[in-house]
């Protein structure tokens, strides 16, 4: 998000200079680093769809951006619903997606079965199927293109306000910079910034693993990224699959707990995968990892914009999940914002942060 930033700011030529503060250069526990790289239009608020849009346009013009091409696979999300209840919110959401222009198909069982003929579907209801920019792409390919202009390795540990503005950012080596706009980008730690200012942000590091699994006999064709009701998701990575659930317990965990919660696999993924299809029956597993969620307990979608008090601080924290591709319209918007001191393109003030001190949550009922 930090890079996404910095990135727009350069594009709309802004004319001030630009620094971003990494406390650490490789990434390497870095919700980006350790993301699964999809996107999706299936939301079911209307500021995510449209986010989303742009971010697979941005996605998709990398070759004539950057020389470089972030395979985007639009092989698209297949939600499946096993309830009433689960099959009258797909509607809903599709009547909305529909009206924002995204290209998502509602399958009957007739339909899904036809088109994904490994599915068991005797307890499915309905399917939501992406036709277009849905999927998923390079993801560090997206970050790398993002690094733009000046970075340092640095840990910010305070913020010095003044008149209600941040004016100086204090960092671990000692060394206080002047600062005219502070945007906290700190992903899964943004709590920890945003109180340095006194402000309180309701954003935890949730942990998720995923699993990549080699399966004996893959199903055929081009698979979606396929999310059980369960909450079980699996799509093909290579000739692999990647897969992960919404684990049973969810707390706050520590910043530096990156511990994949092997049991996860056994107990939830492969049961449940099992039950969808006789060609996940015999799976195994060959990678895993574990990533942090910037998980905003508030209602899991990101906080974007100035704080109403401190005006020079802005977030882009709390993505919860889905911020890889939210990176390129975040960061366009935020940089709006410094340039011109407002949204330009999207407005993004339906995911500000008045939001969260008067309680209202702005709920997500398509999730992954
Ligand atoms: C397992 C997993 C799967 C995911 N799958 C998807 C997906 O399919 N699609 C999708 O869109 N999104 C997905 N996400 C979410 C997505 O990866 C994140 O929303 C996005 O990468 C967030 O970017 P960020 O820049 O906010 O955070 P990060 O990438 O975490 O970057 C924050 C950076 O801030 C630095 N930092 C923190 N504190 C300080 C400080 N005090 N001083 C200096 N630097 C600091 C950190 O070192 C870090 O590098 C997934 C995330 C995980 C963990």
């Amino acid at each position: 998000m930090g890079s996404a930033v910095a990135y727009f700011l350069k594009d709309m030529g802004f004319d001030g200079s630009v620094l971003v503060i990494e406390r650490d250069g490789t990434y390497a526990q870095s919700s980006t680093a350790l993301s699964a790289s999809g996107i999706r239009q299936q939301f079911s608020n209307p500021i995510n769809v449209r986010i989303s849009q742009f971010g697979a346009a941005f996605i998709k013009a990398a070759p004539e951006r950057w020389g470089v091409d972030l395979t985007l696979r639009e092989n698209g999300y297949l939600y499946l619903a096993s309830t009433p209840d689960g099959a009258h919110t797909l509607r809903e959401n599709h009547t909305m997606q529909v009206g924002e222009g995204a290209d998502v198909a509602l399958l009957d069982r007739a339909a899904l079965a036809e088109r994904f003929p490994h599915l068991r579907l005797d307890d499915i209801l309905l399917g939501a199927h992406g036709q277009s920019d849905e999927g998923w792409f390079d993801g560090v390919g997206l970050m790398q293109g993002l690094r733009t202009g000046e970075y340092i390795r640095d840990e910010v540990v305070g913020l010095d306000t003044f008149g209600g503005k941040i004016t100086n950012v204090k960092l671990a080596s000692g060394r206080a910079v002047e600062c005219g706009v502070f945007v906290n980008a700190a992903g899964p730690r943004a709590a920890l910034v945003a109180v340095m200012a006194g402000i309180d942000i309701p954003v935890e590091a949730r942990k998720r693993t995923n699993f990549l699994f080699d399966c004996m006999d893959p199903p055929v064709g081009d698979l979606p990224l396929m999310i059980d009701p369960s909450g079980v998701w699996c799509r093909p990575e290579g000739k692999h699959f990647l897969t992960a659930c919404a684990p049973m317990n969810d707390p706050a965990v520590a910043f530096d707990d990156f511990e994949p919660r092997h049991a996860e696999f056994e107990e939830i993924i492969w049961p449940a995968l099992a039950a969808r299809s006789a060609n996940f029956e015999a799976i195994k597993p060959i990678r895993f990892w574990a990533g942090h969620y910037a998980y905003n307990t508030l209602d899991q979608n990101a906080v974007i914009g100035p704080h109403p008090d401190i005006p020079n601080f802005l977030f882009a924290n709390g993505f919860s999940g889905h911020g890889l591709q939210q990176a390129p319209a975040v960061g366009r918007a935020l940089a709006e914002w410094i340039c011109f001191g407002e949204y330009r393109n999207l407005d993004f003030s339906p995911l500000g942060y008045e939001r969260i001190t008067t309680n209202t949550p702005l709920l997500e009922r398509c999730v992954i």
